[in-house]
């Protein structure tokens, strides 16, 4: 039983086959020009629930997504000073780092930064020169020349032959309609200010779509397994991300391209130039709070637009109580306790019914009903009272594990057993009394319960 993932390259599902015994993932991270809106987190609460769905497959998984801070819409914003693009893109990423935590979404093992990687994004380009897929023109500019790979258009399926190329591409950001040779690396001009790097084609600054490809490259290798992006980014971003990569490195790039479906506002995709955005904040001052803001998030298919409503809130939060009502019957019951064996807890029906569900394309409505199913016939038994302590401490065990997925049953506040606390205290003590072992062993007993035990200097932290 694998995983199938849509691939918007071959356009099918297609079973996840690790390259390595590492699953190394990439996804396009956030543009720091501006606070990030509810719908930019779709797609990123997504990329975090396909990660943690690796996870619990017991994958090993590297991720990397990039931070853009420098493209046409940053220059603009910080008036080509420098100093401010620092200032913006710095804050504009804590804003993003805190909405981030608040959703439950966790960090990529690497979150690099454009405007850090000028020296590698130069070599790709020199490399592209080289072999004759780019070419610089009088202004110091570079552009990649699309007719010298024949593949351009393959995961977009545009047919170019039927549009007519008409002039190069500068800016940043365009549509389907503009198939031209676009800019990897741009004169500096008066507007950028002091704004530009050195390159060898004279000072200038990098175009937006190379920043992936050298920063995949540097930190995954030049093929990998999973690249990820909200549906918007297929053409031209990722068209052009393939271009690039697969030119200089002559290797096939990333496997499986995933992409995550629009978040809406009555009708339409939400977005910074529609201003029709909300971010997670206005959604709480609404009275929603974020748990019921994920589940609303990844409840339907990341393959199908959702619209954002009071109603669809509403849903999702009546829908989120049903299973955490459930879930807090199951903790009075169990006391807390968990069943460890992780081989006994991935056996169960509500698991292996969870697994099969996900592994189709992570269907989350499928898996949503096997949820729904399970606790209207837990419910009745447990209202006969049939339900024994050692059923119960297995129950809350896989509810676990399927949180440790979904991140939205459990509140960030940890609820702890009488048990658990007995054990925080004699850790306390082990650790007093320099036994190791023993303190070792008893945050091993928690980890297994998706409880991370950190000692700091201020004392110790449970997450
Ligand atoms: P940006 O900050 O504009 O670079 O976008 C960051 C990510 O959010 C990209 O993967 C976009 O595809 C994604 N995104 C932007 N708007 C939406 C939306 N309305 N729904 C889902 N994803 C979006
Ligand atoms: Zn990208």
């Amino acid at each position: 039983m694998t995983l199938k993932l849509y691939n918007s390259l071959s356009k099918k599902k297609e079973d996840l086959k690790p390259l390595k015994n590492k699953i190394k993932m990439y996804s396009c991270g956030p543009t720091v020009y501006d606070n990030p809106h509810i719908g930019n987190f779709r797609s990123f609460v997504f990329f975090d629930l396909l990660k943690k769905y690796l996870n619990f497959l017991n994958f090993d998984v590297q991720h990397v997504m990039n931070v853009t801070d420098i493209d046409d819409k940053i220059i603009n914003k910080c008036c080509g000073k420098i100093k401010n693009l620092e200032l913006m893109t710095k804050k504009y990423f804590e804003s993003f780092k805190n909405d981030a935590n608040k959703l439950k979404i966790d960090l990529p093992n690497q979150v690099p930064f454009a405007t850090d990687h000028i020296d590698e994004m130069i070599n790709l380009i020199e490399k592209l020169i080289l072999k004759g897929h780019a070419y610089k023109t009088e202004d110091g500019s570079v552009f990649f020349k699309i007719d010298s790979f024949k593949n351009y258009g393959m995961l977009s399926k545009i047919d170019f032959s039927q549009l007519s190329k008409t002039d190069r591409i500068k800016n940043d950001e365009y549509d389907k309609n503009s198939i031209n040779d676009f800019a990897l690396w741009k004169s500096r001009k008066v507007n950028d200010g002091d704004i530009f790097w050195n390159s060898p084609w004279g000072n200038g600054r990098p175009g937006w779509h190379i920043e992936c490809s050298a920063m995949s490259l540097k930190y995954l290798g030049a093929q990998f397994d999973i690249h990820c992006g909200g549906i918007d980014l297929l053409f031209p971003h990722h068209e052009n991300e393939i271009a690039q990569s697969v030119c200089a490195t002559n290797k096939t790039f990333a496997k499986l391209w995933v992409h995550c479906e629009h978040l809406l506002i009555n009708g339409s995709k939400m977005s910074k130039s529609l201003n029709n955005f909300y971010t997670l904040n206005d959604i709480i001052k609404k009275g929603y709070n974020v748990n019921t803001i994920r589940f609303f998030l990844i409840s339907s298919s990341y393959s199908h637009k959702i619209d954002l409503n009071d109603v669809n809130l509403n849903s999702s939060n009546s829908a989120l109580k049903r299973i955490q009502d459930f879930y807090n019957r199951i903790f009075e019951l169990s006391k807390g306790d968990v069943e460890i064996d992780d081989n006994k807890i991935m056996n169960t029906q509500l698991i292996v019914d969870f697994k099969i569900a996900m592994n189709d394309n992570l269907n989350m409505s499928k898996a949503l009903s096997v949820i729904f199913n399970y606790i209207k016939k837990i419910n009745i038994k447990l209202d006969k009272k049939q339900m024994t302590y050692k059923e119960s401490i297995l129950t809350l065990a896989a509810l676990n594990k399927i949180d440790e997925v979904l991140g939205v049953i459990r509140s960030s506040e940890i609820k702890l057993s009488k048990n658990d606390k007995k054990l925080i205290e004699e850790r306390n003590l082990a650790r007093k009394n320099k036994n190791w072992d023993r303190a070792d062993e008893i945050r091993l007993f928690f980890k297994k319960k998706g409880i991370d035990i950190d000692d700091s200097e201020a004392g110790i932290i449970i997450k």
